[in-house]
C-alpha cells in the first residue's frame, strides 16, 4: 500500500522512537498505552507482548510516582517495543525515566510547574538522545491560555503548542512530536488542521482522547483520525478506548486498512444479507472473521450471501465464498473454483487460503 506523497505528513521532520520512525513520510505508526500498573513489570510486559502480537509499534506506560521507576527500567529492558514514559507534574520522574531506558517522554509542559523544570527534562532527553512528545489536552490547558476569551478551544490548544515549541526550540531541542487532544471530533479535526499549518515541521500524534467505550470510541476516533489521515495529517496515532488496549490496536489497523494506507491482516468483505440469503450468513461471516485472526497475509476474503451477485460484487477480493441454498461457491480472484456443501464451505475456504496465501 502506498503513502501519498507531498502531504503534510511527508513534510514533517523525522524523529525516531526507538527503532520506529515517526514523521518525514514514514508509515503512520500504531501506538497504545498499557493499562497495567508500571510497578508490576511482569503484568505490564505480558500486556506489551499481547499488544506487540496485535501489531502495536510503540507502547506508552504511566510513570505516576517514584515507586514506578524500578518497574519502568525492567519494562524498558525487556520490552519488544519502544517504551514511552507518560509523565505528569513531576519533572524528576521524566528525568528518572529518561535515565532508565525510555525511548521517548510524553509530557504536558503546562503541568510540570515551571520552565526551569521543563528545561531539566529537555536537557535530560537531549543527553539521552530521545524525543519528547509535547502532549497538550483540552482538559488540562495552561491557565493563562485557558482563560483567554478571545480564542476558541482549537485556537487555545494550538497556541499552547506554539508557546511550548518556541520554548523547546530556544533551548535547542527539536526532537519533538506534538499532540493536542480533545474528546470532541470537530475540535480534534480543527485543532490538528491548524497545527499542521502553524507548526508544519513537527510530526503529529493524532487521536481522540476520552473517546468512550469500544463502539462509541471506535466511531469517534475513526471519524476524526480518518478525516485527518486522509488529508495527509498525522504521523502516528493512538486511538484511545475504554477497553482492552488490544482493541485500540485492532481498530487502528482496521482504520489504516480501510483508508488503503497500511494493511497488516486480512480484510473481510461481507455483504449485509438481503431477501435472497438462504444461509446463516452473519454466523458464517463471524466464523470467517474469527479464523482469519490466525492468518497473517494481508489478503481480502469475501463472504457473500448469494451466487447471483456475490462473486461479481466481490470481484476484487482475493478469495471468497458465495452462498446458495445448501451449497456455495468458492471463488478466487472473481473466478469460480468449485461448489461445496454448506457445512464444509468455511473449512474448504480456509484450506484454499492455507494452500494459496499462507
Ligand atoms: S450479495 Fe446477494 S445476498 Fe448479499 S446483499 Fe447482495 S444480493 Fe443480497
Amino acid at each position: 500500500m502506498v503513502q501519498k506523497q507531498d502531504t503534510p505528513r511527508a513534510r514533517t521532520r523525522r524523529v525516531m522512537v526507538g527503532n520506529v520512525p515517526v514523521g518525514g513520510g514514514a508509515p503512520v505508526s500504531v501506538q497504545s498505552m498499557c493499562t497495567t500498573h508500571t510497578d508490576d513489570a511482569s503484568a505490564t510486559l505480558e500486556q506489551i507482548d499481547r499488544l506487540a502480537k496485535a501489531g502495536c509499534e510503540i507502547i506508552r506506560v504511566a510513570v505516576p510516582n517514584k515507586d514506578a521507576l524500578p518497574g519502568f527500567a525492567e519494562i524498558c529492558a525487556s520490552s519488544p517495543l519502544p517504551v514511552v514514559a507518560d509523565i505528569h507534574f513531576d519533572h524528576e520522574l521524566a528525568i528518572g525515566a529518561a535515565q532508565r531506558g525510555a525511548a521517548a517522554l510524553r509530557v504536558n509542559p503546562g503541568n510540570i510547574g515551571s520552565f526551569d523544570r521543563v528545561d531539566a527534562i529537555i536537557d535530560e532527553a537531549g543527553s539521552a538522545g530521545i524525543p519528547i512528545r509535547i502532549g497538550v489536552n483540552a482538559g488540562s490547558l495552561d491557565t493563562a491560555v485557558a482563560e483567554r476569551q478571545d480564542l476558541t478551544l482549537p485556537q487555545k490548544l494550538v497556541a499552547s503548542c506554539e508557546a511550548f515549541v518556541r520554548h523547546f526550540e530556544e533551548r535547542g531541542f527539536g526532537d519533538i512530536v506534538l499532540s493536542a487532544k480533545a474528546h470532541s471530533v470537530p475540535v480534534t479535526i480543527e485543532t490538528y488542521r491548524m497545527l499542521s499549518q502553524s507548526l508544519p515541521d513537527y510530526p503529529l500524534h493524532v487521536g481522540v482522547t476520552e473517546a468512550g467505550t469500544l463502539r462509541q470510541g471506535t466511531v469517534k476516533n475513526c471519524a476524526a483520525v480518518g478525516v485527518l489521515l486522509e488529508e495527509g495529517i498525522g504521523d502516528t496515532m493512538r486511538l484511545s478506548l475504554t477497553a482492552d488496549p488490544v482493541e485500540e490496536v485492532d481498530v487502528a489497523w482496521e482504520l489504516l486498512a480501510a483508508l488503503g494506507m497500511r494493511r497488516l491482516r486480512p480484510e473481510l468483505v461481507s455483504c449485509p444479507t438481503c431477501g435472497r440469503t438462504q444461509v446463516n450468513l452473519i454466523g458464517m461471516a463471524e466464523e470467517v472473521e474469527r479464523r482469519l485472526r490466525d492468518v497473517r497475509s494481508p489478503i481480502s476474503v469475501a463472504v457473500m450471501g448469494c451466487v447471483v451477485n456475490g462473486p461479481g460484487e466481490a470481484r476484487d477480493a482475493d478469495i471468497g465464498i458465495a452462498c446458495g441454498k445448501g451449497r456455495g461457491l468458492i471463488f478466487v480472484g472473481g473466478e469460480p473454483l468449485r461448489r461445496v456443501e454448506e457445512e464444509h464451505l468455511v473449512d474448504e475456504l480456509f484450506e484454499e487460503i492455507g494452500r494459496r496465501f499462507c
